[in-house]
């Protein structure tokens, strides 16, 4: 087979979301002689009803194979395998009844994603969801209608620790950070020294660790050696700190965020197939981040 990326096949008025398929050999297999696919724009941070799920796979059964993958890379939710007659009602039944749209795909703007944030992350320093849907928004055009020689991706997480993976994978990354001091309750440090609370909120306790061991296990694993105890107390010199989030995620009730966030923006990742990923390249250290986001879209 061969896939078609950008406007072999479409709906009307999109250069993007359908990528076309077509068998080599449609005589000896006729049912998948065309086998398009359809790229669906996933709510951001992927918060589905299930009615709308349902909904989803009974239209899909009906006009496509039935087979989909939840999620595709870039974070569409991807239907697999349709006719170019079932293109156009496909997309009817999706905007008109389901009330979302195509993806990009080929040299548009990619469907923007974004990790969970504050919907259910205690770390999060941004509104990773509004940044999505506002970016959405705001670039249909290029979203829709290939502009650029090559595809363009945006990406948001909420905290350093790039649940998305912006970092390895998009254009832009937006990447939430904060310009105060980690926040220390001193009370829960000694809870974790002392093996009340237990380290990564208890991730990795399948095996037997020994007891926490804060030297070996946070203070000694900090990149940038900002990190000391003064008697019982955890001191950081917070000018040195990267925000690399480890300290944090050994100790999460005793470590926080500071409360004085924005974003840290990043250029240029991508994650070809055959070079492995590249990562991106610091440009923005610190931009706040509140509607209408205009400092941000005036560097894009
Ligand atoms: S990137 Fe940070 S804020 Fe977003 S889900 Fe992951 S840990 Fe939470
Ligand atoms: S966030 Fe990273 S760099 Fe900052 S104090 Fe913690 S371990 Fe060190």
């Amino acid at each position: 087979t061969h896939w078609k990326h950008g406007g072999i096949v479409g709906v009307f008025g999109y250069g993007g979301g359908v990528i076309g398929r077509y068998s080599d050999a449609p005589e000896q297999f006729p049912a998948i002689a065309h086998f398009h696919t359809i790229r669906v724009n996933q709510p951001a941070s992927k918060f589905y009803s299930t009615a709308y799920l349902r909904k989803l796979c009974e239209m899909w059964d009906h006009r496509g194979s039935g087979m989909t993958n939840l999620h595709g890379s870039t974070g569409d939710m991807v239907l697999l395998g349709t006719t170019t007659d079932q293109l156009e009602p496909v997309f009817y039944d999706l905007t008109h009844q389901m009330g979302v749209d195509l993806g990009g795909s080929g040299s548009n703007l990619r469907t923007p994603s974004c990790c969970i944030g504050k919907a259910r992350c205690e770390w999060s320093c941004l509104d990773t969801q509004a940044i999505c849907y506002d970016l959405t928004q705001t670039y249909q055009d290029e979203l829709h209608r290939p502009a650029f020689p090559y595809k363009f991706k945006f990406k948001v997480s909420g905290c350093p620790n790039d649940c998305v993976a912006a970092i390895a994978r998009s254009c832009c990354s937006i990447i939430g950070t904060w310009k105060d001091d980690i926040r220390i309750d001193q009370a829960a440090v000694k809870a974790y020294i002392g093996g009340e609370l237990k380290p990564n909120a208890g991730a990795h306790s399948d095996k037997d660790w020994g007891p926490f061991d804060i030297q070996k296990e946070v203070i000694d694993l900090c990149p940038t050696q900002c990190m000391w105890m003064e008697g019982d107390e955890l001191k950081i010199d917070n000018r040195e700190c990267t925000r690399c989030m480890h300290c944090i995620n050994v100790m999460p009730e005793a470590l926080r965020p500071g409360t004085d966030t924005g974003a840290t923006i990043l250029v240029g990742a991508k994650a070809p197939i055959l070079d492995g990923a590249q990562m991106s390249t610091l440009a923005i250290p610190f931009i706040r981040m509140e509607p209408p986001y205009d400092e941000f879209k005036e560097f894009v």
